[in-house]
């Protein structure tokens, strides 16, 4: 049998069966199975989210991380961010941002929103001042 100390000092290595036993017993390491060449590989997805800023501009996003595939260092910008899904695990159609993460996402965009400052022009303002009007028939 194959068996690996349980460390993980040393790479796994064949001993008898009952020698494997017996340690095992023992506590001093563990059956490492065999493994089907080609099977799919089993993840198991460990998505975190979380709502971070830039520091130049203050723009929220949303950042993300794996602990089930490694997937790490994930960042996902624009104002939609909230609704991208990201494909790791073998996650059918994709993993969607958490619905918490989202709405502290959709937060923070709009309080970001409401702190930039518009920068008009002299003549946009003169334009704004003026009334609109919209004529769609003519008699
Ligand atoms: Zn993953």
């Amino acid at each position: 049998m194959k068996v690996q100390d349980v460390e993980i000092n040393e790479p796994p290595f064949h001993v008898s069966t009952s020698h494997g036993k017996l340690l095992i017993a023992q506590g001093l390491v563990f059956e490492v199975q065999p493994t089907t060449p080609n099977a799919p590989v089993q993840f198991f997805p460990e998505m975190h989210w979380a709502v971070g800023t830039f520091g130049y501009n203050g723009e929220p996003f949303i950042s993300y991380h794996c602990t089930g595939c490694g997937m790490h260092d994930g960042r996902i910008t624009g104002a939609k961010a909230y609704t991208a899904k990201i494909f790791h695990c073998g996650v059918r159609g994709g993993d969607p941002v958490s619905r918490e993460v989202a709405n502290d996402f959709r937060a923070a965009w709009d309080r970001w929103q409401a702190t930039l400052v518009k920068t008009v022009t002299p003549e946009q303002a003169t334009e704004d001042k003026k009334p609109k009007f919209e004529l769609t028939h003519f008699n």
